[in-house]
């Protein structure tokens, strides 16, 4: 069976909406067909400066980890969360046109672009001898912290498909002594020396892989992110503070252990793939440890432990067309798609995309995200359903994480 999509160019999509920001569906397409760097651009990147990639959560999609940077920001300071990408993914280049760092696309120039500035405490060792960005990453105004890189979903066939996780970790140990999980201790004092850094940051994230053991499946994730949390919590005078946990559909009794324990003011649990029967495929580990009805259950109960307008999920948008799927156009998986996140807003549930970025050492490494027009449909359906139920999604926005172009929007809109 075909499947129908649109083969609109940049251009033509932004003719055909308007109002849709500039800003915004540059970012949506860079994030889709990936960036690469010229030689030229690379000599403009300054380690002492600017932040270096390597210790994301995930690989790049050339594979290669080191050496380039973190990433770029457009003009109006827009965060870029692109990888590198291979030559025939047909990437957006960043090269250095008339001695300014440019964003270009087939040789011609696009807008000039910009490396993100290092914090003062990369490069630092915390009293263990831990390289301090090998324990807490920045984003750049969120502290990003992943205390454990292994997920237990890679042990019984359940990994997602789109995920590159463990394959990544490998390479992070060997080439840049990244641990598998990171003592508290590391934590706390990497984020009490961040924060010297005055007005730079706006909130603490953490993620990682999940875990189902434990006497109730994902106690031993819970436990975990309290422990962790707690130590986090020294570093603030306040009994709460702006942050995020980005975590399993934990069970409503997890959530309020961790939510009465601990500073955490808000949770995302990433469902990734707005139908039932992709998420099946998509995600096998997710689908038999919790269900998709039971993952959105939980994340509405997490509405009840955490208040409105703390809690969101996340979804890898474009792994719902892979085939076989029972779509058989865009349109189609975009209005279910669409119809999911209305039903979860009307709940209290926003839902924020990713636009899927494939990578080499996943199972859907040699497949094919969605087209530019898709995206911009997405995120503004989205952002108009936060609007229509009145939902704010201010710890996920353009500041504190940039990944979502869906969450760019709620600053223009
Ligand atoms: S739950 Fe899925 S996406 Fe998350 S780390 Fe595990 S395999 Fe990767």
């Amino acid at each position: 069976m075909s499947f129908a999509r649109s083969s609109l160019n940049f251009a033509e999509v932004a003719a055909k909406y308007p109002d849709f920001p500039r800003f915004v569906m540059l970012k949506t397409d860079i994030h889709r067909r990936g960036l690469s760097y010229t030689d030229a651009a690379l000599a403009a990147f300054d380690p002492e400066r600017h932040q270096a990639g390597g210790t994301h959560l995930f690989n790049t999609r050339d594979g290669k980890l080191t050496g380039r940077p973190e990433s770029i920001s457009l003009r109006d300071g827009t965060l870029v969360l692109a990888t590198p990408a291979p030559p025939e993914q047909n990437p957006y280049v960043v090269d250095v046109v008339d001695g300014k760092l440019t964003l270009t696309d087939r040789g011609e120039a696009i807008d000039e672009v910009f490396y993100w500035d290092k914090p003062d405490y990369y490069g630092k060792r915390t009293s263990n001898g831990v390289l301090m960005q090998n324990v807490v990453s920045s984003r750049p105004q969120r502290l990003f912290v992943v205390p454990n890189r292994f997920c237990h979903f890679w042990t019984d066939g359940g990994r997602c498909k789109f995920c590159d996780i463990v394959n990544n970790l490998k390479q992070q140990r060997a080439e840049i002594a990244m641990q598998t999980k990171i003592k508290a201790q590391d934590i706390k004092e990497t984020i009490q020396e961040a924060l010297k850094e005055k007005g730079r940051f706006t909130a603490v994230f953490l993620t990682g892989g999940s875990d189902f053991r434990g006497e109730e499946a994902f106690d031993r994730e819970t436990d975990y992110y309290i422990d962790i949390l707690r130590t986090i919590d020294e570093c603030f005078a306040a009994p709460k503070y702006p942050s995020q946990l980005l975590c399993t559909a934990l069970n409503k009794e997890q959530l309020q252990r961790i939510h009465e324990q601990t500073g955490l003011t808000s949770v995302t649990m990433d469902i990734e793939v707005l139908d039932e029967e992709q998420f099946n495929r998509v995600c096998p580990g997710k689908a038999r440890w919790i269900g998709y009805r039971e993952w959105k259950r939980r994340l509405c109960d997490a509405v009840e432990v955490f208040g409105e307008n703390r809690v969101n999920t996340g979804i890898v948008s474009g792994t719902e067309i892979v085939a076989p799927t029972r779509f058989r156009s865009e349109d189609e998986a975009l209005e279910a798609v669409l119809s999911e996140a209305d039903d979860l807003a009307a709940h209290g549930v926003s839902t924020v995309n990713m636009v899927w970025q494939p990578r080499p050492e996943s199972d859907f490494g040699k497949e094919q995200n969605a087209s530019l027009e898709y995206y911009v449909r997405l995120a503004w359906g989205l952002q108009n359903i936060r609007r229509k139920h009145g939902l704010r999604v201010d710890f996920d926005d353009y500041r504190r994480c940039g990944n979502h172009p869906d969450s760019d929007l709620a600053r223009v809109f």
